[in-house]
């Protein structure tokens, strides 16, 4: 089994070549820091709009390094937590804007792949997730009312056990909310096009240049300064290693495995002909793909944290993750116990205090942000780009009017609270997801807490 090395997506196509490094000082129109989704759609807006534009993205190793090459291929165009979250800044028109715009990056997205001739394994499908106790129906029914409520009636919709195991065969499963108009992606490939796209606009993308602080008209580098009168942090999971920026997202670890290829005769037992992105109504849930090539990934939280927001430098998740991961794969795919697992690896995303994305630019200071997506990042990055090329651009449109526009949320507590809310939370999810396990149990009370104390509900 292959541990780490970045991830499974680069196995699956080859680690990219290195482009050169910012040499020495030089300026430009606008400097991103960070060659992920988020970085790369905003330039490729900013150049759709103004093609004249100077753009520079610089990146400390490559283009795809961080989670835009790591995770999981779901894009659902759908609100990462509670979207109410957002009514204390808007309105429920403001909210249900959102939701729509949300919605619409499924569309862009591979819109933009097939104009730009990106090959990303992108398959439109539904999303399923399954429940498979008592308790996890109801939280899926409460799921389902919710998103209904917030506009999404047209593509949430309860599947029954029976419809379920037409198409796919869980065991133990009595249910499934479906969401229509989603896709699965190859993500390392997905960033690899659009990192040429940009590049072919006339973006210039300088690699192995590490950002070392920044301030109102200026990037340092260890590779030189960068002046220009705007700067986009697109820096999500990595926020924390930036100065001053140790408190404001969360890096929070996720983790995956990928069996080697399976057979037909497992595909036969298992069914998912229809490669719908597949996850559960467990408290500590899981989220898994059908590979284009016929193997299945595994994703759930790992070590979920690391003291003092540190970050892990190649994606090597630890044995105990890799065991609960298989576990997983095991419970719901049973036909798939002999498989291989042919690679783990892990990778971080942002999380702010109150776990609700946030997009923004400053016209005075001319410093942008855009992230906090929390685990939904493969279509919000796309929303949040086409935005703070609008912001930067300063365009009135709908798109810098959403309620996630300029919000401002507190930092995370200093250490060892934070560790400790975190660590809390996700060992009281894990007791919950146990205690619900046993023969006719409800919901447990577990959760509730732990989503409490960590700030997520
Ligand atoms: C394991 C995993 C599974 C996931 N699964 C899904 C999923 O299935 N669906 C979904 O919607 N979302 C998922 N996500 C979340 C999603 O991948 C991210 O939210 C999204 O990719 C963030 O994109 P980004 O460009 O903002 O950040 P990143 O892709 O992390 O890019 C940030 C870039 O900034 C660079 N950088 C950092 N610091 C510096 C510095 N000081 N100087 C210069 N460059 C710097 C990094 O090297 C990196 O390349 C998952 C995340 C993980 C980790």
């Amino acid at each position: 089994m292959r541990i780490g090395d970045v991830s499974f997506w680069y196995a699956d196509i080859g680690l990219p070549y290195r482009r050169a490094a910012l040499a020495g000082d030089r300026t430009a129109d606008v400097a991103i820091i960070g060659a992920g989704y988020t970085g790369l759609w905003t330039a490729y807006y900013l150049k759709q709009a103004m093609p004249s534009l100077d753009v520079l993205v610089i990146e400390k190793d490559f283009a795809g390094f961080g989670a835009s090459g790591r995770n999981g291929g779901w894009l659902t165009g759908g609100f990462a937590w509670n979207h109410a979250r957002y009514l204390e800044t808007s309105t429920e028109h403001g909210v249900r804007a959102m939701v729509e715009a949300m919605n619409g990056t499924v569309d862009e997205v591979i819109r933009v792949a097939g104009a730009e001739g990106i090959d990303a394994d992108i398959q439109r499908t539904d999303e399923l997730l399954v429940a498979t106790k008592p308790a996890q129906v109801g939280r899926m029914q409460a799921e389902i009312a919710h998103r209904r409520h917030w506009g999404e009636d047209g593509r949430v919709f309860e599947m029954s056990a029976r419809d379920l195991s037409d198409r796919i065969r869980i065991p133990g499963a009595l249910g499934a909310m479906v969401v229509t108009n989603v896709a699965r992606i190859q993500p390392a490939k997905l960033v690899r096009g659009l990192a040429r796209t940009v590049e072919r606009l006339g973006v210039r993308i300088v690699e192995g240049t590490t950002v070392t602080g920044y301030e109102p008209g200026v990037v340092s580098t260890d590779h030189g300064t960068v002046q220009a009168p705007v700067i986009l942090r697109c820096t999500e999971g990595f926020t924390a290693d930036l100065p001053g920026r140790k408190r404001e997202w969360l890096p929070m670890n996720s983790a995956q495995i990928a069996t080697e290829p399976l057979p037909q005769a497992i595909w036969d037992r298992i069914g998912w002909q229809g490669h719908e992105i597949l996850g559960d109504f467990a408290n500590a849930y899981c989220y898994c793909q059908r590979t284009r090539e016929g193997r299945i990934t595994v994703g759930a939280r790992g070590v979920p944290y690391r003291y003092g927001s540190s970050l892990d430098i190649n994606g090597a998740p630890d044995p105990e993750t890799i065991r609960r991961l298989t576990a997983i794969l095991h419970r719901h795919f049973p036909a798939a116990r002999s498989a291989k697992i042919d690679h783990a690896w892990c990778g971080v995303l942002g999380v702010p205090r109150d776990w609700c994305a946030t997009v923004g630019l400053d016209p005075v200071t001319g410093l942008g942000w855009a992230g906090g997506y929390v685990g939904v990042g493969v279509s919000t990055s796309n929303l949040a780009g086409r935005t703070l090329a609008d912001l930067t651009l300063a365009r009135d449109t709908d798109l810098v009017h959403l309620p996630w526009v300029n919000r401002r949320v507190r930092d995370w507590e200093p250490e060892p609270f934070r560790w400790l809310g975190v660590h809390g939370m996700y060992a009281l999810l894990n007791a919950a997801d146990r205690r619900e396990d046993r023969p006719g149990a409800g919901p447990s009370k577990l959760a509730a807490l732990g989503n409490w104390l960590s700030g997520r509900h």
